[in-house]
């Protein structure tokens, strides 16, 4: 792999070299190619946004003052009427904040910025938000060849800056198909390789997501023994756990496993998308917080991140389907529901699946090649076909299935959960879920501006810095001199999501300028046409 390691060792030399060059002050002409700098003195700075009130991300109270930009950094933060900053552009940010550019650790973007359609690889839905940088590859996805995916983004171009896990499920099912045996030392060692080769191309850790089949199949100890391969190489262990509900070892017992996970392998551990999931579990809120601050208590790195919605986004067979139904694949599945006694004992664990999300009225079809059920219940198809609710699901599923809005959580956890000091905003953006739209402004509409759940503050920490800090993405999350130029400045009354489970990709609204390392991609409220976005490695 000598274009990799090449490409990589020129990405880090450059990185010393720009904090070198920020740290020493160095006077250099900023260009748009890089190498941003701090502006010479007298000179102009390339950006200019005056008159906002700042919220730098790190928690600190708002305050009034202007943000200079050069090349891809910010040059200054102040007054610049007193300190003689002048400027190429000045934006008028007069009655509006600006913040440092949202950053969401939990997307699916990662077929959107490996598209061939420039719009798509823009990432808007994400820029519309604010959110300036995507992590990506999550719930165990993420592919293994990241050296081939940063050098795509680079050539391609892609819309906001973008992070790559590499993925337990994606590894498992390479070297062990949807086997739900143990792996053999040679397979174990195939899987290690895997891994560290990931990481060594830039991967920031590995993701999980041992809800689903083939991961679900992986013990605690498999799965450790690969997380110490990303923890070798610094990276961190990002997980949707094992179980969010009570369909296996609880959602207690699932944070448990994932704490342990993190302290047998030493490295630290992000909870995906926290959450009660179903009536079983609602409540436990404060059991699970109990439990991940103790761990945090004792010194070990655990963090979570969170949507605001009251709705999952799933499939039919993933949220319904027993994990033993899957083994094999899908034609084994197929003769699993053709077999009267295998079918018998199928329906029977859907039966409970489906009671434990809700019933047939908490399941909407969101996105699926048939078009009758679209925006349809698991209940009212069921009654469109005369069939039980599970009878229904099974067709839907041998009919290549449908992901489903999965309505399993109270308003009391979500409130919980997002009160943490620790929990991030994520977006977990995914087709047919309007958080892929919405997650961020909603969050400040709903539980900033109107509950007050969340103080300004509060919430860009939450969306930012504290994001920046957990991964380890340096010199981005917070508006200071001699950071990365990620910088959004909205109208804090107009900030909102529009995308509904009805139309989940309508743009959020508010968003006045989105500027991606020192380019601005978001101009008066529209796409500049522009991808400014870089891949950041660990
Ligand atoms: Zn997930």
């Amino acid at each position: 792999m000598p274009n990799t390691s090449r490409h990589l060792d020129h990405t880090r030399r450059r990185a010393r070299t720009l904090a070198a060059a920020s740290l020493a002050g160095v006077l250099m002409l900023a260009s748009r190619s890089g190498t941003g700098a701090q502006a010479p003195q007298g000179a102009p700075a390339d950006l200019l946004v005056r008159n906002g009130r700042v919220i730098d991300g790190t928690g600190s109270p708002a305050r009034a003052a202007d943000v200079a930009i050069t090349g891809d950094r910010i040059s200054f933060v102040g007054d610049a009427g007193r300190a003689n900053i002048t400027a190429r552009r000045t934006i008028d940010a007069r009655g509006l904040i600006v913040a440092p550019g949202f950053i969401d650790p939990h997307t699916h973007a990662l077929e959107d910025l490996n598209s061939s359609d420039a719009r798509r690889r823009g990432n808007l839905n994400f820029l519309m938000q604010g959110v300036t940088t995507v992590l990506t590859g999550n719930d165990g996805g993420g592919p293994f060849e990241v050296a081939r995916t940063l050098e795509q983004w680079k050539t391609q171009g892609i819309g906001t800056n973008a992070v790559l896990f590499v993925g337990y499920g994606s590894v498992r099912r390479t070297v062990m198909g949807m086997s739900d045996a143990r792996p053999s030392p040679a397979q174990l060692d195939s899987m290690r390789a895997l891994v560290d080769k990931a990481m060594r191309e830039g991967a920031i850790g590995m993701s999980a997501g041992l809800y689903y089949a083939p991961q679900n199949y992986g013990t605690t100890e498999e799965v450790s023994e690969l997380a110490k391969v990303a923890a070798r190489h610094g990276g961190l262990y990002d997980t949707h756990m094992r179980d969010e509900s009570s369909y296996t070892i609880g959602l207690l017992g699932a944070i448990r496993e994932a704490i342990r996970i993190g302290r047998d392998a030493n490295l630290p551990v992000n909870i995906s998308h926290l959450k009660a999931l179903g009536v079983d579990v609602w409540g436990r809120s404060d059991s699970a917080i109990a439990i991940i601050e103790a761990a945090r208590g004792s010194g070990q790195k655990v963090t979570a991140d969170q949507y605001p919605y009251t709705a999952s986004g799933s499939s039919v067979g993933a949220s319904l389907l027993p994990r033993w139904a899957e083994v094999g694949g899908g034609d084994s599945l197929r003769a699993r529901v053709a077999d009267p006694t295998t079918r018998a004992r199928l329906v029977a664990d859907m039966t409970e699946n489906l009671r434990r999300r809700g019933g047939p009225e908490s399941l909407l079809m969101t996105s699926t090649r048939d078009s009758s059920i679209l925006g349809k219940t698991l209940a009212q198809v069921a009654a469109a076909r005369g069939v039980s609710p599970v009878e229904a699901a099974i067709q839907i599923i041998l009919n290549g299935g449908s992901s489903v809005a999965s309505f399993n959580m109270n308003e009391k956890d979500i409130e919980a959960f997002m009160r943490r000091p620790w929990v991030m905003t994520g977006s977990d953006g995914s087709g047919g879920h309007p958080r892929k739209y919405g997650t961020f402004p909603k969050k400040w509409a709903e539980y900033v501006r109107e509950k007050k759940v969340l103080t300004p503050e509060a919430f860009v920490r939450q969306s930012s810095s504290l994001a920046a800090e957990t991964f380890g993405l340096e010199d981005r999350g917070v508006i200071a001199r001699g950071k990365f130029a990620d910088v959004v400045v909205f109208d804090e009354a107009a900030f909102r999501d529009r995308a509904t489970y009805q139309k989940p990709t309508e743009l959020a609204t508010g968003m006045r300028y989105v500027i991606v390392n020192g380019t601005v991609a978001v101009d008066s409220g529209a796409f500049a046409n522009v991808t400014p976005g870089v891949g950041i490695t660990r």
